[in-house]
């Protein structure tokens, strides 16, 4: 399928003509071509998001929040045809990754809409009787959203929906891996009723439609969801013109699994946070902490619910993950595997290509603490697991990192997961269950290199919003 640009609710070509190819990550075939934009399309999308901005903050909150429950409604009645098959096609999902994210879809776009009636207001004391103050929240105005491959839909909804919700219009960069995926969305927003000039989609690559974007001086905030080297230079691009952003970056989550653990239940929750989407996941638990006791009965146990998890067919429901987007993905993970067992460490499972993109499932023991699978975000289907003594040192491993995305403790002992949960410099610390968790009220972001700010529910409408203080004199 070919894609073009979306600019005020007309698909159509970069002015300059150019495409580039997208490709199935699972049959390496292209599947499309999609619009290349440059700086004039994006001049062009942001002056429609403009005037986009105009129509859509002045709607009443009731017609804003009927259009997002319609947004809503329209991906629960046709997700699965409209989504199902790209989503598969174009980003390698599973057929069960794919269904959550539809579903995930729904949840946010419902949970927005209840967002736009809490866009609350203040009042405060003044010691001058006759004068009153009050706060106003007002949208930002223009936002740019920049968004990743791995979760194609649920995470551009979740970048989208929210400051739509608090009036903003929106010019979105999607992944030059997933624009089809992109512009289908933002298709079905316009269809629930936004006005077509409040959700303009540019394609292309970060260099030549993402930086102009994200430096244009029209626009009035930015949220990125993506790595953290990209989020560094659009980081330092927003302070140029002091503008709101809000970075969702990498991670390196910890799984502490403690000695009163189960260590087979263990296993099994390891793997489900790790190897979900083939460890394409920002909150996949790459760093395994086991204490002592546990330790030889989880590696045994995780090694083989690793060597048994089904790789099939994309379609076939039993299937735990496909291939990884691309082959320079696909290296970084065989890099990171080569560099640590250079320096010592010991390959307790995997280690190979499966197929084409796909990667075994593979777990590297012991580390050395400054390797890049210890330090960096690998964002594939490798994990390392390390020994700690105690609940102390499996505390201080896991704070070993500059991310601080999300982490996890498993225990059943409600002192010692509260201790590790309050000790653990992460965004998130889930007990008794894996790292990677969603839920559309709750803040996701991270410490760190894993970004600046928060989102989810009210908490983006804090980021898509500013707040102005009014007093009246009324003497
Ligand atoms: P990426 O940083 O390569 O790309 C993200 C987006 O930024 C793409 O649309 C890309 O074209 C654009 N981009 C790249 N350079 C740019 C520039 N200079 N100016 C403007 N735009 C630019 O990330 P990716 O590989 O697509 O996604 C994977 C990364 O995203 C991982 O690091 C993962 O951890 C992270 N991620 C984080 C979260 C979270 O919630 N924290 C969620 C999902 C993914």
């Amino acid at each position: 399928m070919d894609t073009g640009l979306l600019i005020a609710g007309v698909e159509g070509p970069a002015a300059s003509g150019q495409t580039f190819e997208v490709l199935s990550p699972a049959s390496e075939l292209v599947i499309g071509n999609a619009a290349r934009a440059d700086a004039s399309d994006v001049d062009r999308a942001v002056a429609a998001a403009r005037t986009g901005f105009e129509a859509w903050s002045s709607l009443s909150p009731g017609e804003r929040e009927a259009a997002l429950l319609k947004a809503a409604s329209l991906m629960e009645q046709h997700g699965e045809e409209r989504y199902l098959e790209a989503l598969i096609d174009e980003s390698g999902s599973t057929i069960n990754k794919a269904r959550h994210e539809i579903r995930y879809t729904v949840d946010l776009l419902r949970t927005a809409a209840g967002e736009v009636r809490r866009l609350y207001g203040d009042t405060f004391p003044n010691d001058r009787t006759d004068r009153l103050s009050m706060v106003f929240r007002e949208p930002l105005g223009v936002v740019a959203i920049v968004s990743p491959y791995n979760a194609p839909l649920a995470l551009l909804a979740k970048m989208t929906a929210f400051p739509l919700a608090a009036g903003n219009s929106v010019v979105i960069k999607p992944s030059e891996e997933t624009p089809q995926i992109a512009v289908a969305f933002a298709k079905l927003l316009i269809e629930a009723g936004l006005p077509a000039n409040a959700v303009n989609v540019v394609t292309g690559f970060g260099a030549d439609c993402g930086a102009p974007l994200v430096s244009h001086p029209d626009i009035d905030g930015i949220a990125l969801t993506g790595s953290t080297a990209t989020g560094k230079a659009i980081g330092a691009q927003a302070m140029q013109k002091m503008r709101r952003v809000q970075l969702e970056l990498g991670g390196k989550s910890a799984l502490l699994v403690l000695k009163d653990f189960d260590p087979e239940q263990a296993a099994q929750i390891a793997v489900q946070g790790m190897f979900n989407h083939a460890g394409q996941i920002c909150m996949a638990n790459s760093r395994i902490v086991v204490e002592a006791p546990v330790f030889d009965a989880f590696c045994a146990a995780f090694k083989q619910a690793c060597e048994t998890l089904p790789l099939g067919d994309l379609r076939d429901p039993s299937t735990a993950y496909g291939p990884l987007i691309n082959r320079r993905a696909l290296n970084k993970v065989i890099e990171h595997q080569r560099d640590a067992l250079a320096a010592g460490a010991r390959l307790l499972t995997g280690g190979d290509i499966e197929s084409g993109l796909r990667y075994q499932p593979t777990v590297i023991l012991e580390p050395p603490r400054d390797s890049s699978i210890w330090r960096d975000e690998s964002f594939g289907p490798i994990t390392s697991v390390v020994c700690a003594a105690d609940l102390d040192e499996a505390i201080a491993l896991a704070n070993d990192s500059e991310f601080g995305l999300s982490a996890a403790v498993l225990t059943r002992d409600i002192v010692a997961g509260f201790k590790a949960a309050r000790a653990i410099r992460s965004g998130a610390v889930h007990i008794g269950m894996h790292s990677f968790q969603s839920n559309a009220m709750a803040p996701v972001g991270g410490l760190g290199l894993s970004g600046i700010g928060r989102s989810g529910g009210h908490y983006s409408t804090e980021e898509f919003t500013e707040l102005k203080w009014i007093s009246v004199e009324l003497g």
